[in-house]
């Protein structure tokens, strides 16, 4: 076994396709993958292969390298990215026939330098910032955007194949500003209409949006962390039927007896009020284990012998520190940090509460040292 197997990120490649088969037919149109930061943790070109055999129409990633990496491992289908700044390689893009996004005119300049250089007619999609205030074209400059955009198709440089835009709040399904999104993306699509511009699609809704919200799914949904599993909108779905493609497992590197009033790891965070067992699991923050995840009040908590134990004290570079509460299993034992709920393990969603943060970073910061294996699972077969 490599490295004995100290410790591994399992990726249950079946997962990925049945959940894409599972929004698939709950959108009801087609599923934009979202593969990119190495496909949420993933890894990106197994979990794309995945995305298509699951019945992914396109895929999409941030960047143009991401995207040009899918083209390398062989991926032919339709691709959409999405962030750039000036100075991009745009005909290494267009020449993979990738979809290329713009947020101004004067990225659709460097589009057209880029098309000329490539020889060939770029597809591009336009993004409007209806209220993220993040990327896309801010309502200010739609008219002249589009009437840029118009002209550059008239001119031969690119097809305008789609327009799209970005939820701040789709996973608070109440919040005001859904609502105000969903409508200044209509008024851009009426506008892009009127400036000649028949992009075939316009896509809002992300995975929270794709499941809770049936007026933002137009031509396509952009479906990420679903994918993948995860819950998109914890609190406000019901079981859609996903399942959780990632397990992170390690095996205890040692196990000893602790006595009352012994403390553990960096800072004596935490001291035992008894007699105790803990054991040594050996990972930390340089495997990308949050050290938000540290006892004493509300760590997060891993699966050893199909019991939940709580993390001790700090999280350390290479360490963890677990109560096993008078147990004394062997040195070598299975450790999972967080896997599928019907494993009986903590799962991404309980790390997330326990750290403050959402189930997205903590699948996409785990990795450092810890190899990846794939597998297929019979779920959904
Ligand atoms: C990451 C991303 C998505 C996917 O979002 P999920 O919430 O993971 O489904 C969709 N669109 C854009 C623009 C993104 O950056």
């Amino acid at each position: 076994m490599p490295a004995a197997n100290r410790a591994e990120i399992v990726v249950d490649l079946a997962a990925i396709r049945a959940n894409v088969r599972r929004l698939r037919e709950l959108a009801g149109v087609p599923l934009i993958a979202v593969v990119k930061a190495d496909g949420y943790g993933h890894g990106m070109v197994e979990s794309a292969r995945a995305a298509r055999d699951g019945g992914a129409e396109w895929l999409a990633t941030a960047t143009i390298d991401e995207a040009l990496a899918l083209r390398a491992a062989g991926d032919r289908g339709r691709l959409l990215c999405w962030l750039t700044v000036p100075g991009e390689d745009y005909a290494a893009a267009i020449a993979a026939g990738i979809d290329v996004t713009a947020y101004s005119v004067a990225e659709l300049d460097e589009i057209a330098a880029g098309a000329t250089e490539a020889g060939l007619r770029a597809r591009v999609q336009l993004k409007v910032d209806t209220g993220l205030s993040r990327g896309g074209a801010p309502r200010a400059d739609w008219a002249a955007f589009f009437e840029r955009a118009r002209a550059g198709e008239l001119a031969g440089s690119w097809k305008v194949t789609g327009v799209w835009s970005h939820f701040a709040c789709a996973d608070e399904p109440d919040h005001p500003a859904n609502d105000q999104q969903e409508a200044r993306f209509h008024e851009a699509l009426a506008l892009a209409e009127e400036a000649g511009l028949r992009p075939d699609l316009r896509h809002l809704a992300n995975s929270a949006a794709a499941v809770l919200r049936p007026g933002a799914r137009f031509d396509a949904v952009r479906c990420g962390i679903a994918v993948y599993g995860l819950d998109p909108a914890p609190g406000h779905t019901q079981d859609l039927g996903l399942v959780p493609a990632m397990t992170v497992r390690a095996r205890l590197a040692m196990v000893k007896d602790l006595a009352a009033g012994d403390s553990v790891s960096y800072g004596h965070l935490w001291t035992a009020d008894r007699p105790t067992t803990v054991g040594l699991v050996p990972v930390g923050y340089g495997d990308g284990v949050p050290r938000h995840a540290s006892g004493p009040h509300h760590g997060a908590e891993v699966g050893v012998g199909g019991k939940r134990r709580p993390i001790r004290g700090r999280v350390c570079m290479d360490q963890v520190v677990v109560d096993l509460g008078g147990d004394r299993p062997d040195a070598g034992e299975a450790v999972v940090l967080f896997g599928p709920p019907a494993a009986g393990v903590p799962t991404a969603q309980d790390w997330a509460e326990a750290c403050g943060t959402i189930n997205y970073e903590i699948v996409t910061r785990i990795g450092g040292r810890m190899p990846r294996r794939y597998v297929d699972s019979e779920v959904g077969r």
